[in-house]
């Protein structure tokens, strides 16, 4: 089978309206999973779609689990193929995982904070593509069992 390839270098407002569409709405959540997304191929050397799984903590309550459609869209590990879970936990992280190559990609605190008190609206997407990836996650790489 051919897979399509995600560069992980994309300016991640590309997919913005893409998965807009997919989504239906505008949210920064959204926005955080584009970017999560992309950052777990760059870590992890993957070219995305297949090769990968995610196990995404978000659990299913919007807004936190918008997350995960952002996700689908940024790294090609979708629930149609398999290689995406969600498990509960209310929480903006993920693992990917990718051959040896293990990391955890966790929404920063106040990030997450600042989202969820400012209403999750639209006015915060611009504010989320806008920050530096630093400053959006931290991430650790971690043992491949
Ligand atoms: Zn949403």
């Amino acid at each position: 089978m051919e897979w399509l390839k995600i560069d992980p270098n994309v300016d991640p407002r590309e997919l913005w309206e893409l998965g807009v569409r997919l989504h239906g709405h505008r949210g920064p959540f959204l926005a955080c999973g584009i970017r999560m997304g992309l950052l777990a191929l760059r870590l992890l050397g993957s070219s995305g779609y297949s090769g990968i799984e995610a196990v995404a903590e978000t659990g299913s309550t919007p807004p936190v689990s918008c997350l995960v459609d952002g996700l689908q869209l940024g790294c090609g590990c979708t629930t149609g193929k398999g290689n995406l879970k969600v498990v509960e936990g209310g929480r903006a992280a993920a693992t990917f995982s990718a051959g040896e190559r293990k990391v955890r990609i966790a929404l920063r605190q106040e990030v997450a904070r600042r989202i969820l008190n400012g209403g999750a609206g639209e006015d915060q997407v611009d504010w989320v593509f806008s920050l530096p990836e630093e400053e959006l996650f931290s991430w650790e790489q971690m043992q491949s069992s």
